[in-house]
């Protein structure tokens, strides 16, 4: 199609470095070489639920199947939104099934929030570092962003509360809040139970909403979840989003959030407009795996493989990369960040990597200012065993002789 035609956002769209690397896979295929992807968040693939989905499958009568083959409620299954809601509860999350909906993935609910809060102008704050696809969901219904520091402990409250001073001293205030309070994505870190009472209290002092995302807080290799910030909203500050798509299966695309009742009943007013309803079948499958327990074993499972994954790439690490390299043990979730000596570009020296058969994300492209390029994110879920050992002791290879340059 001839670029005229394109509308604003249709100019817009452009690959990015996951496109680039998908790309580069593809390429090395078509050559009989192989690429050991470190990038996506995707899940282990010997780990994916193949035999359970199967024998729930071979179990469906054929009155759920009329049931499964007809258009659905727009706010999701009723069974699996009863389901979700018990599911929410063992984390603390107190919600009736009137107060769930089910989106395709949690990206889906991001773009419906946004949809249903944001004018153009609208400010939202996140945490930098952050994940680039909800700033993508913020920023398509022109939001415009702020950012604030996320340090050890996730996002720097003390830091967040100067930022939201200055702006109202401006004039301007904050509508939304996105964070990732449990194994961030990109950094890892975790926000302690003090910031995340502490930001309920800021969300109530300056007026704001906050989306607590949290794809990842079922994958700790310490004990349980870190309680969620919905868990101790009282006053319905928090709109709580999660997903399968980490610890069940991405491809399912089941997603949900948890919000006031009549929230809740706008999302299902956009989601009309987006795709009407989800689809029936992975409902079902949700359902039940819920209902049958399978889910919180593949959960228990997922949590030993990344684990295990996590330490064997974190030994390689300490065998092979350069000294400068600094990184943290992350507690949970599926990636190590990991920081280099400033000069270092991770950018630039990504084409030598995929040169050499191995990929990773360059941090930039977790920063609103993509002139910060001394960093990276290494993902432990999908590689295998063998490819996070060879994948591992290559970059450091490269990373060495690119800093005695
Ligand atoms: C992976 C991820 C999601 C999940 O997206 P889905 O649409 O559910 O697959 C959401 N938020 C963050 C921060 C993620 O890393």
């Amino acid at each position: 199609m001839e670029e005229r035609f394109y509308s604003r956002l249709g100019r817009s769209l452009k690959p990015g470095v996951i496109a680039r690397v998908v790309l580069a896979a593809f390429e090395k295929a078509r050559r009989g070489e192989k690429l050991i992807s470190l990038t996506g968040g995707s899940y282990d693939p010997e780990s994916l639920p193949v035999k359970e989905v199967e024998e729930i499958i071979r179990d469906i009568p054929p009155e759920d199947w009329r049931g499964i083959l007809q258009y659905g409620s727009n706010l999701g299954s009723g069974r699996l939104r009863a389901e979700l809601a018990k599911f929410s509860g063992e984390v603390g999350i107190e919600a009736n099934a009137e107060e769930i909906i089910v989106t395709t993935g949690s990206q889906q609910a991001l773009d419906l929030i946004s949809r249903i809060l944001l004018d153009p102008g609208d400010l939202v704050i996140v945490g930098e570092p952050t994940y680039l696809q909800a700033l993508a969901s913020f920023r398509l219904y022109g939001a415009e962003i702020e950012t604030t520091p996320i340090d050890e402990e996730g996002m720097n409250i003390d830091a967040l509360e100067e930022k939201l001073e200055g702006l109202r001293a401006e004039g301007r205030n904050v509508k939304l809040l996105y964070t990732v309070p449990s194994y961030q994505n990109p950094t890892g870190t975790v926000m302690p139970e003090s910031r995340r009472l502490r930001l309920l209290e800021l969300a109530e002092e300056y007026d704001f909403i906050i989306v607590e995302d949290n794809p990842y807080g079922y994958i700790s290799f310490e004990g349980s979840m870190p309680k969620p910030i919905k868990a101790y909203d009282k006053e319905g500050r928090a709109i709580y989003l999660s997903t399968f798509s980490k610890i069940v299966s991405p491809g399912l695309r089941i997603g949900w959030a948890i919000g006031r009742r009549g929230f809740i009943e706008k999302m299902a007013l956009a989601k009309m407009n987006a795709d009407i309803c989800s689809d029936g079948l992975s409902q079902y499958v949700a359902a039940e795996l819920l209902r049958r327990g399978m889910a919180h074993r593949l959960i228990d499972r997922i949590r030993r493989v990344y684990r295990e994954k996590r330490d064997l790439m974190l030994e390689s690490m300490e065998l092979h990369f350069p000294e400068e390299a600094e990184w943290r043990e992350p507690k949970g979730g599926l990636f190590l960040w990991v920081k280099m000596p400033t000069g270092f570009d991770a950018d630039a020296l990504l084409d030598d990597a995929l040169e050499r058969g191995v990929a990773y994300i360059p941090g930039s492209n977790f920063f609103t200012d993509p002139s910060v390029r001394n960093y990276l994110r290494l993902n432990y879920s999908y590689p295998s065993r063998e490819e996070i050992a060879e994948g591992i002791s290559i970059l450091g290879e490269l990373f060495k002789e690119a800093l005695r340059h």
